[in-house]
């Protein structure tokens, strides 16, 4: 087996396997989208326990959406390691919370809310005499999510949202008082939050000297994959697994952080080092997914971030064959965007490439619609990964409970037939529905049917009884079966995925970045990484397209991204800017984000400081020619009107200071 394992990591470059064979202890691989963190990864895994390093069972991987967990399993199955846990955060917390219950609180399990916590926050709000509008409720549960993820306790909450500014819909005390009645509901009704299971978990293990020993003597090698996303509460429980040891590797991009409104930093991530002095760190550069041309957009958006942190400034270099330039296109409404793209996924789909290989990513779920309607009435399949959580939709569950029913009548007969008798109750037609939210539920019953066919086909005998033993194991393990179809995702559950052709869609202002970002320079920022995150999840095929207005009899009232500045070849119809700088300074316009300009520079830039920009050698040596025409004007050196330094800044988007400016 010894040639096995070196067999490993023939598929890995020598940074990779660097990282993949380091020995037992911590590991940090720091890189860039499509660099192969993950396959660094999971190579490394079945490296340790193929040498003997380690058992498969004591491995405990890690990751942030169900998607990304059910991938690291995929990849390890076909590197052919069987019994390591690749879990989410918060599934792997579940398992154990779970099995260490009857010992930490002893009582029957309590429920997970999940579903209806809003109408939780909402009887704590009606308490309190808050409001309860939806909306309002909404931004407020998020608040008290943001806490909990951040391990800022209800007493804390009131200093430390003044301390970080948090733009809030009510005074911090008020909300602190909700935050608090909450959790007294919600312990009184014995139930748990998705929060809870990570705090729940961690306490156990802080709190339970038997719990910590068992664990620890259970799982002694760790994992984490996408490490920049990670909550203060998620790396206390990681610190609660190590209980002090050190066998932990993690990799991430700090480029791809996406969840900092909820708490997340990449911190952990880059200072790994500070805290592991030892650590085996690699950096990888080379980008095996995409093509150069993606590469190259890929490059552009994140080179014009502004105030990326040390560690995090890294360039990707394509490593595969040249592929067709990505596509931008205008439309005037969002159906026209929709019909246009499904029109183009026909022309893939015809062209041979897998409908399970095309992607439509928007900002928001509510933009699926518009899709879901567009590609059904082209006969398109798709599915929809909004609601990752397939066992817990409600046609699932309907259909667990009916085949569970039909199990304890019948556990005789076919399979195949029995399980489409049942699910014919809850809804499986024999054809499907035309479009939209049904069609989408027929769909979740038939990979139920599809699954009942596998087990069939791959096992002699299977009873319904089996089956529905088999959908549980795979509920508790969060591991949905694939229905096969186009992929519509928000940009952040497609976080750690790959397709060959995606489809970036609705990259107008007020969607991308969101609205609520607006004039909030950190906000802005998150906007572009998830922003870079879609459009790194490209092999090939890349479009990118946005609407004038959102219905067709709408005033042509939006505008493109700002983030597309730069990325449109200056020969595109779409390239021409929508607004040229007035004469006038006052009436001047950023041309990319339409601020009013408020200085001279600014308006004979054409925009303002903040808005970054793809501009090069060129516009410097414009700034150099309008410096000298300054100073001859001027009458003075060309030195004094401003310095080399100050047009690198302007060149580079950096703010300048003022006072540097002799004009
Ligand atoms: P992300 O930041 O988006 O999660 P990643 O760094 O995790 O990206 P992977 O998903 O591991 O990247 O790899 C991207 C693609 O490149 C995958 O299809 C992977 O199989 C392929 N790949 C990675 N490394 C190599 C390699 N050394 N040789 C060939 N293909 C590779
Ligand atoms: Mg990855």
């Amino acid at each position: 087996s010894s040639n096995r394992h070196q067999e490993l990591l023939e598929g890995l470059d020598p940074e990779q396997r660097a990282a993949a064979c380091a020995p037992r202890g911590p590991v940090c691989v720091l890189a860039g989208a499509g660099t192969g963190k993950t396959r660094t990864i999971t190579h490394r895994i079945a490296y340790l326990v193929r040498s003997g390093h380690v058992s498969a069972g004591q491995v405990l991987a890690v990751t942030f959406t169900a998607r990304a967990a059910g991938e690291l399993r995929t990849r390890l199955r076909a590197l052919g390691v069987e019994g390591a846990q690749a879990r989410t955060f918060h599934a792997a917390a579940l398992r154990q919370l779970r099995y260490f219950w009857p010992r930490v609180v002893g009582d029957r399990p309590w429920d997970l809310i999940e579903g209806n916590k809003l109408r939780l926050v909402g009887q704590a709000a009606n308490r309190l005499g808050l409001p309860t509008e939806v909306e309002v409720l909404r931004d407020l549960t998020s608040e008290i999510e943001w806490a909990k993820a951040s391990l800022v306790s209800p007493d804390d909450y009131p200093a430390v949202a003044a301390r970080l500014n948090r733009d809030i819909p009510e005074s911090a005390g008020r909300i602190a008082e909700l935050y608090r009645t909450y959790e007294r509901i919600k312990n009184e009704a014995q139930l748990l939050d998705f929060d809870d299971l990570l705090l729940h978990t961690t306490a156990a293990l802080e709190e339970h000297r038997s719990v910590a020993e068992e664990f620890r003597d259970r799982y002694r090698c760790f994992v984490v994959d996408e490490y920049q996303d990670v909550t203060p509460a998620q790396q206390r429980l990681l610190d609660a697994w190590l209980g002090g040891r050190d066998d932990l590797t993690v990799v991430g991009d700090a480029n791809q952080t996406i969840y900092s409104f909820g708490g997340a930093s990449p911190r952990p991530l880059l200072d790994f080092t500070r805290r592991f002095p030892e650590a085996t760190v690699v950096r990888l550069e080379r980008d095996y997914r995409s093509t150069p041309q993606v590469v190259e957009l890929a490059n552009r958006v994140i080179g014009a971030a502004s105030g990326r942190p040390a560690g995090s400034r890294l360039r990707l270099i394509g490593q595969r064959p040249d592929g067709p330039p990505p596509r931008f296109a205008e439309y005037d409404d969002e159906i026209a965007e929709a019909k246009a793209v499904a029109g183009r996924i026909r022309e893939l789909l015809d062209a041979g490439v897998p409908a399970s290989e095309i992607a439509v990513l928007y900002r928001v779920n509510a933009q699926s619609e518009a899709y879901e309607q567009a590609l059904s009435e082209a006969g398109i399949p798709y599915l929809v990964r909004g609601g990752e959580r397939f066992f817990q939709r409600r046609e699932v569950r309907q259909a667990m409970a009916a085949l569970r029913t039909a199990a304890s009548r019948n556990p005789e007969g076919d399979l195949v037939d029995l399980c489409r008798q049942a699910l014919a109750g809850v809804g499986l037609t024999e054809q499907p529905p035309p479009g939209g939210a049904a069609k989408e539920r027929w769909d979740a019953l038939l990979a139920l049917v599809e699954l009942a066919e596998e087990l069939a086909s791959t096992t002699e005998g299977a009873t319904l009884g089996r089956f529905v033993a088999e959908l549980d194991q795979r509920a508790a393990a969060q591991h949905p079966p694939t229905v096969d179809g186009v992929t519509l995702a928000s940009l952040h559950a497609a976080k750690g995925l790959e397709w060959d052709a995606v489809f970036l869609v609705g990259l107008a202002e007020g969607t991308v970045p969101i609205q609520h970002a607006d004039g909030n320079d950190e906000a802005i920022e998150e906007e572009r990484r998830l922003f870079y995150v879609g459009v790194t999840r490209a092999r090939e095929h890349l479009s990118l397209t946005w609407a004038l207005s959102r219905t067709p009899d709408g005033r042509r009232n939006r505008r493109r991204s700002r983030f597309l500045y730069g990325l449109i070849p200056e020969d595109h119809p779409a390239a021409r800017v929508a607004r040229s700088p007035k004469a006038s300074k006052f009436a001047a316009r950023c041309r990319i984000c339409d601020r009013p300009l408020i200085s001279t520079m600014e308006v004979k830039l054409g925009r303002c400081t903040k808005c970054p920009a793809d501009v090069d050698e060129d516009l410097l040596a414009r700034l150099k020619d309008w410096r000298m025409e300054r100073a001859r004007e001027l009458n003075v050196p060309a030195f004094v009107v401003f310095t080399d330094a100050t047009l690198v800044a302007i060149a580079e988007q950096r703010p300048t200071d003022s006072r540097s400016l002799v004009a």
